[in-house]
Parts: structure tokens; sequence; C-alpha cells
């Protein structure tokens, strides 16, 4: 099969046109994939960020079809499903998990291996090309959003969310956001550009970080900068909550008097089992969430990391294998 593969920390993408099929054990499955996108922990594991095992297929927003489901969407933080979280259906959190494209195989190649037909959401109704960004980008954004839900919907009309960084995710907990609260949701980001994007997919205002922002209720920081998170705890209300999602590894002070009281910071990774199913619902009832993407066959990967290096794109980019 055709696959693409990362030899090593800082090497560039080997296209491999007979690289040797998955291999799959009892209980484990196949797909043929269709899409995947290009997210920028694909990068992280090229720079070498991740202890990934090297050689290895990239690519963790993958669909395909699977030959008894159909076309399916993967869920990619692959567990031990042993531990407490695993048992928890949170495997994203699990200490010893094996995520697909980061520690494992992944969907830039024409077939996958998955641990189980478990791991898969059928996909019925969406556009399996313009949905594979949901299983990472789509998904982290939501579980962000739901980390602030009940907050902003006790606070009804008066809640004001912010959202730091408008970029692909940005962009898709702005849609959640509006959809699923009554807040007002302000973006902010240092590029006019992405500033206008925000306003285009619903933000009510939006802003660049020295404009005077004002507080808010829920702060969702998709950058995790020093400087994002030193804005997030000045405009975090008190007994608000502060989710930091970007890896961008910023570090502030923590401590009593050092922030707004009773404001909960915490950290938010990648989305659980049922949340992709629930995600996926709520694209189906809301066809606004799954946005034209860009495509670029799998013989390109290397320049759609060169793109997304650069930030040369204006949402999610995704490789198709045909
Ligand atoms: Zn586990
Ligand atoms: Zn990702």
């Amino acid at each position: 099969m055709r696959a693409v593969v990362l030899g090593g920390v800082g090497e560039g993408l080997e296209v491999v046109d007979d690289h040797a099929e998955p291999v799959v054990g009892d209980g484990e499955t196949i797909i043929d994939v269709t899409a995947c996108g290009v997210c920028g922990s694909d990068l992280h594991v090229v720079d070498g960020d991740f202890p990934s095992n090297l050689p290895m297929i990239l690519g963790h927003e993958v669909t395909g079809v699977h030959e008894r489901l159909g076309p399916v969407m993967v869920y990619a933080p692959w567990g031990c499903r042993s531990c407490t979280q695993c048992e928890a259906g949170l495997e994203q959190i699990c200490p010893d998990a094996t995520e697909a494209g980061l520690f494992t195989d992944g969907g830039y190649a024409e077939r996958m291996r998955i641990p189980g037909e478990s791991y898969l959401s059928v996909l019925e109704g969406l556009d399996p090309v313009a949905a594979a960004p949901l299983a990472c980008g789509g998904l982290t954004a939501y579980r962000a959003v739901m980390h602030g839900l009940d907050l902003l919907r006790d606070r009804g009309e008066a809640g004001r969310a912010l959202v730091i960084g408008a970029g692909g995710l940005g962009q898709y907990a702005i849609r959640y956001l509006r959809l699923l609260t009554d807040t007002t949701v302000v973006a902010v980001d240092l590029d006019p550009a992405k500033q206008g994007t925000a306003l285009e997919v619903g933000a009510h205002e939006a802003f660049g970080p020295d404009d005077g922002i004002g507080t808010a209720d829920v702060v969702l920081d998709f950058l995790g900068a020093e400087s994002t998170m030193v804005l997030a705890a000045e405009a975090v209300r008190r007994q608000g909550l502060v989710a930091v999602v970007g890896l961008y590894g910023g570090r502030i002070p923590f401590g009593l008097g050092a922030v707004p009281h009773e404001a909960r910071f915490m950290s938010s990774f990648w989305g659980s089992r049922a949340q992709l199913d629930d995600l996926l619902d709520l694209a189906r009832s809301e066809p606004s969430i799954v946005q034209p993407v860009e495509t670029l066959p799998l013989v390109d990967a290397q320049l759609a990391h060169d793109r997304l290096r650069r930030g040369d794109l204006k949402g999610r980019l995704v490789l198709t294998m045909k």
C-alpha cells in the first residue's frame, strides 16, 4: 500500500509506494482510509516533541471505510483499556496511551490497523473529507467548550466566553458556543484576518490582545503561550474557568491572590470516546460545524506540513487517498 512515513526526528516525510500492509491481531480490524486531516500535533511529532517510536506513519484525523460498518471516523486516542481513565471512557487521558499517528501507525496511508470496532464511529450523513478534522481539531475544541458549558448556561445571556486563538480549533469552539449557549462569544487573535474569520463563523466580538477585551466567565486558550495564559488569568472572572488547550508550553504563577478568587484553571486534552459520538450527532443536526476544508493528495503530505508550519492556511487541511 501507499503510505507516508516519518523516518526520524526532523526528517522530511517519505512517500512509500510499497509499504507493508498493516497486520491485525485478535479483535483488531482494518479500514481503507478515505481522508486524513493534518494537525499541528503532526509537526510536534516531526520536531521530536513527543517520544514517538520512529519510523512511523503519521495521521490521527482519519476517516475511512470499514467492511462491516461502512464509512467511519477513527477515535484515535487509543488507551491501555485497563486503567481508571480508560474504564471511565477517557482513553485520551490514559497514562499508557498509544495514540494512532502519534505513537502508533496512523492514517497517512491507504489502509490502517484499528484495535477494535469500538474505535470506529459511523459517519452516516457526513462528508468523510470535510468531517475528518472533527476527529482531533473538532473534538479537542468540543471537550474544551464542554468544560465551561454548565457555567455558561447558568449565566445565560449575561455570560461572556473568550476564545484565544481563532485558528482551526478556535473557529470550532466559536461555533459550538453559539450553538449550545446564549453567551457572548469574544475572539482574540493577533492576526486581523483571523479576527475577521472569527466574526464570520459567529463570534460577537473580535479583538487583538491589546484591545481591552474585558472580563469573561470562561476563557479557552487555544495557544497556551505564556502571553495568552497571562491574558486569560487577567480576563477570567472570580469563580470563572480557564481551560488551556494549546501546546505552546506557557507557564504562569498560580496561587491564592495570584489569580482571581476561586477561578479554576485546567488543561483540556483531546476528547472522550462518547464525546466523539456526541460531536458527530451535533454535526449531523448542525451542518455548519462541518466547514469546507482544503484538500491535497496523500503524496503532497510534505507540502501540507510546510504550509501548516508557515501558517499558510485559512482552516484545516485534509489529505485524500484518491
Ligand atoms: Zn488506560
Ligand atoms: Zn491533532
